[in-house]
């Protein structure tokens, strides 16, 4: 194998959410090298800078990894798509930029688990760090960090109605998610400046960022493992165009690849449960179980009503000159319907009626149409809800050794405690606030489900034939105390029984945060990348 004479201090595996913090914050200091290693392409497409075109960004397909999970017992064995991002930013230049942390209670229940100073109190300094918030000034915020956090430019007028009907269902009205409390209904804060996506990338790796001298950014390249001398890591072997080649790292190896690639790189390298890569044929250089377990994801229910008039976004021929319009709108003004990135409004509430809530809730003012055809040419209102804390746990196990075949992916949705019941009430929650009075000018007929389930057989039904993910898969990699076994990676995401290796992203959460999970893994980037700072 050609060795590129590439050496440096550190080497990242991915320029996500996470690669991209952690390559900006450790290059500010002079005198540390960073090669930021990234499997897609540079992120110079209008579809992931432009907010309304989040839909071409989910099914692009370079931009993207198109994973499928493997069939779903509990969903009437279905695959479930799972877009993650394939670019600089990762999926942060794909998601739909809703900014939320989750609760302080999330924090706290990290340490419960073994993530020592990870409590809320440790973990809010790095939220504000990250954030440039442009409305809100109090002690939870943060001003002049590299991620813009903006209200939105336009809210549809069915998603401000959508407010409306939650306040009707008896739910409070919350202006800010991220403040004191979570419950309640309101507009999202958006990870947006001047209109356009604040991605990782666009947040972490400016212009001036990437011309600094002490960072090199490949692109289109795949690690395809970490080079091993013994339990040490001493680099990576990359593949680009077909040729392999090696660049080593002098003093770590960073494994940032998000929930999937991370555990797959791992097990790719011969860190892992050791059964498991025997049975691949990988020579075992640590033996850690918990790698590729302890997948957890955000699963998803829409109801959804057609729609009396054509102010809701659709690709239909009464909506295409408005459209036309905003589209020249938004080409010389960044300003318009352009800038929305389709779940505008939302919220949190408890199904048992508790001051913690274990639902959210995502208002699309569209017909979030069938997998396979995304764009829908109906008008109508969409509300999705999702579990925030669900008990099931899935795996990710390599399915061959080469590393450009996707793993299997099984999160075994539905499969414990008391998911579906929760899942059902968040649906009926949804059905309700959409029927609130605030919705009697547009609904017009119900569309997902077809027909109102009549009772909670015909709710499961419904939860099995048509719930999807909502983009969240974390914890494969999870932070724990050294006297748990399943623990991967310590609370600065050093990996137990190797050297020179951490891995840092959203694989290593212990658990859920409840809400999305794009803030927590900055925060997480930036607290670890302190830590090699001073290191
Ligand atoms: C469609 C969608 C919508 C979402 N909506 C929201 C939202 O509105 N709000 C929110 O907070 N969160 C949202 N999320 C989730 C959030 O974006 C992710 O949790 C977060 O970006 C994860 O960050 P990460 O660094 O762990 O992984 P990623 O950001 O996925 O980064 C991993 C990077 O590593 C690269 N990589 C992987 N393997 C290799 C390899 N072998 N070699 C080289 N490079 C590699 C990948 O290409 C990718 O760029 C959404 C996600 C998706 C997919």
């Amino acid at each position: 194998m050609e060795k590129s004479g590439e050496d440096f201090d550190y080497v990242i595996t991915g320029a996500g959410s996470a690669g991209a913090t952690l390559a900006s914050r450790l290059t500010e200091d002079p005198d540390i090298s960073v090669c930021l290693i990234e499997a897609g392409p540079k992120d110079n497409r209008a579809s992931i800078h432009t907010p309304a075109m989040i839909v071409d960004a989910i099914y692009s397909d370079d931009l993207n990894w198109h994973y499928e999970t493997t069939p779903q017992a509990e969903l009437n064995n279905r695959q479930i798509y799972w877009p993650r991002g394939k670019t600089l930013g990762g999926s942060s230049s794909i998601n739909a930029m809703v900014y939320i942390r989750g609760g302080q209670v999330d924090y706290e229940a990290w340490e419960k688990l073994g993530a020592e100073g990870f409590g809320w109190n440790d973990v809010l300094p790095y939220f504000r760090k990250s954030e440039n918030q442009q409305r809100i000034a109090d002690q939870f915020h943060g001003h002049g960090g590299p991620l813009t956090v903006s209200d939105l430019g336009y809210l549809n007028p069915l998603s401000k109605a959508f407010v409306e009907a939650g306040v009707q269902s008896g739910l409070p009205r919350n202006d800010d998610f991220n403040g004191q409390s979570r419950l309640g209904v309101g507009p999202y804060q958006v990870t947006q400046r001047k209109g356009q996506r604040c991605s990782a990338a666009k947040a972490y790796l400016s212009d001036a960022v990437k011309k600094r001298d002490n960072l090199t950014i490949h692109v289109d390249t795949l690690v395809s493992r970490i080079l091993m001398d013994g339990t040490r890591a001493r680099g990576v072997v990359v593949r680009t165009g077909g040729q392999e080649r090696e660049i080593m790292a002098r003093r770590e190896v960073l494994v940032t690849g998000g929930a999937i690639n991370s555990p797959q790189i791992l097990m790719l390298s011969g860190i892992g449960p050791a059964d498991h890569l025997r049975d691949m044929g990988i020579s075992v250089a640590v033996d850690r179980p918990g790698v590729g377990e302890n997948l957890q994801d955000h699963l998803d229910t829409a109801i959804a009503f057609t729609g009396k008039t054509n102010r809701s976004y659709a690709y239909s021929l009464q909506a295409l000159p408005k459209q036309m319009a905003e589209a020249v709108r938004y080409l010389f003004t960044k300003k318009g319907m352009l800038t929305s990135n389709a779940a505008e409004t939302g919220g949190f509430a408890s199904t048992k009626g508790e001051d913690e809530p274990d639902i959210q809730f995502h208002f699309v003012p569209a017909i979030v149409a069938a997998r396979g055809e995304p764009k829908s040419r109906v008008h109508g209102i969409t509300l999705h809800s999702y579990v925030l804390y669900p008990d099931s746990r899935g795996t990710i196990r390599l399915n061959s050794t080469n590393p450009e075949d996707h793993p299997l992916i099984d999160p075994r949705y539905l499969t414990a405690g008391h998911d579906m019941e929760t899942q059902i009430a968040g649906a009926k929650m949804a059905l309700d606030i959409l029927e609130q009075s605030a919705f009697d000018d547009e609904r017009k007929a119900l569309h997902n489900p077809q027909s109102r389930p009549q009772n909670d057989d015909e709710w499961q039904a419904f939860v099995r034939e048509k719930a999807e993910t909502l983009f969240h898969p974390i914890g494969t990699c999870k932070m724990g105390a050294k006297t748990d076994d399943m623990a991967v990676v310590d609370n600065q995401g050093r990996v137990y029984g190797a050297q020179g290796l951490r891995v840092i992203d959203a694989a290593i959460m212990p658990r859920l945060v409840g809400g999305n999970t794009n803030a927590p893994t900055i925060m997480i980037a930036e607290k670890i990348a302190d830590v090699l700072r001073a290191g």
